[in-house]
């Protein structure tokens, strides 16, 4: 079985950054498709032996606000419909936004299993706590940094493991 694990968060969260990461240790088939799943982006990469696909949701920064927002819901429905577990990335640097809140509530409900990562950890010390991460309700989270791979490892083992 290939298992698959989407990346959804709001923009510039560094979603695009860590699916790089991921796929980058292997020359990895990407591509990107057309109609409405247009904004997905397709890749595989390997951890241990274990092959997983992984998805980048969401290059829509350009529309506005409020196309935004449904683009936004619409990837995370097809995320949750089509992932084995969906790594649910924020930002350490800027904290949490309320867009950040709204995907919180879609991805709660639904009955897949859910990683939150907080990314940018490079970036000096937050001013965030664990509490503020923790209040989004998910129980199970990952510090990392997408752009020089701190974190990225145990992330992975985290993956592999519940496969
Ligand atoms: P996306 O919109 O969620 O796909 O976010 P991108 O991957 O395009 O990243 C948005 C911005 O955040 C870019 O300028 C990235 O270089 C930056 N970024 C992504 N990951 C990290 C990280 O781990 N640390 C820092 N400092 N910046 C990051
Ligand atoms: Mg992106």
């Amino acid at each position: 079985m290939n298992y698959i694990v989407s990346i959804v968060g709001r923009p510039n969260v560094g979603k695009s950054t860590l699916f790089n990461r991921l796929v980058g240790r292997r020359k990895a088939i990407v591509h990107v498709t057309s109609g409405v799943t247009r904004d997905r982006i397709y890749g595989s990469s390997e951890w241990n032996g274990v092959q997983f696909s992984i998805i980048d949701t969401g290059g829509f920064s350009v529309l506005t606000n409020d196309v935004l927002e449904k683009e936004i819901k619409n990837q995370i429905f097809i995320a949750i419909k089509e992932s084995d577990v969906i790594l649910f990335l924020i930002d350490i640097k800027i904290g949490i936004l309320d867009a950040d809140i709204e995907i919180s509530k879609i991805l709660r409900k639904c009955q897949k299993i859910i990683l939150l990562v907080v990314n940018k950890i490079d970036n000096g010390k937050s001013i965030y706590s664990d509490t503020d991460f923790f209040r989004l309700g998910f129980e199970r989270y990952y510090y990392i940094s997408a752009i020089n791979g701190s974190g990225t490892g145990e992330l992975l083992d985290k993956l592999i493991e519940i496969f």
